[in-house]
């Protein structure tokens, strides 16, 4: 018998300090989830190497005196874990405001029920060299090791009308 999924629940962040700090941002630098995002099973692997290297080099950095090689090295080691799904751990080192609002955008992707949509139209009559057609709205943007999904790659879609985005199990 197949084992059944257990289902983690992200030990992530402050959902209500987050929902705040998005609100707080200007409508035109809301977090945009980059198409680039890109998971596989190759990158995360890597990432755990980029892991390894990255926190020896902190060991070291962190008894020296070179302030912007260890914040560097952080953001790096912040990366690396985000990768790897590790978005609490991400959030931890990550200073830079655009990187941290992308992790946390992610992280909210994720804690949020998979049957959260927005309320937009699932589709648009959009016409083509006079030819009518439908626009979907929600799109796969990417994949990424989701820890509420017991850290499987799981697809993140976006809703290209209020860029709207979760994640769900469904592939
Ligand atoms: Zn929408």
């Amino acid at each position: 018998m197949q084992e059944e999924e257990t289902i983690v629940p992200v030990k992530v962040f402050d959902v209500e300090r987050f929902q705040k700090f998005l609100a707080s941002l200007p409508e035109e630098s809301h977090p945009i989830i980059r198409p680039s995002l890109s998971a596989s099973e190759d990158n995360i692997r890597d990432a755990a190497q980029r892991e390894a290297f990255w926190r020896g080099q902190l060991k070291v950095l962190r008894r020296g005196t070179d302030s912007e090689a260890r914040s560097h090295a952080e953001e790096e080691l912040a990366h690396a874990l985000f990768t790897q799904g590790k978005i609490d751990d991400a959030l931890e080192l990550a200073k830079k405001p655009e990187r941290r609002a992308y992790y946390e955008s992610i992280g909210m992707a994720i804690l949020k029920d998979d049957n959260d949509f927005c309320d937009c139209p699932e589709s648009e009559e959009v016409i083509i060299d006079g030819k009518s057609g439908t626009s979907q709205f929600w799109h796969q943007v990417g994949m990424y090791p989701s820890a509420k999904h017991g850290g499987k790659l799981t697809p993140i879609y976006k809703c290209a009308k209020c860029g709207n985005v979760n994640t769900t199990n469904e592939g």
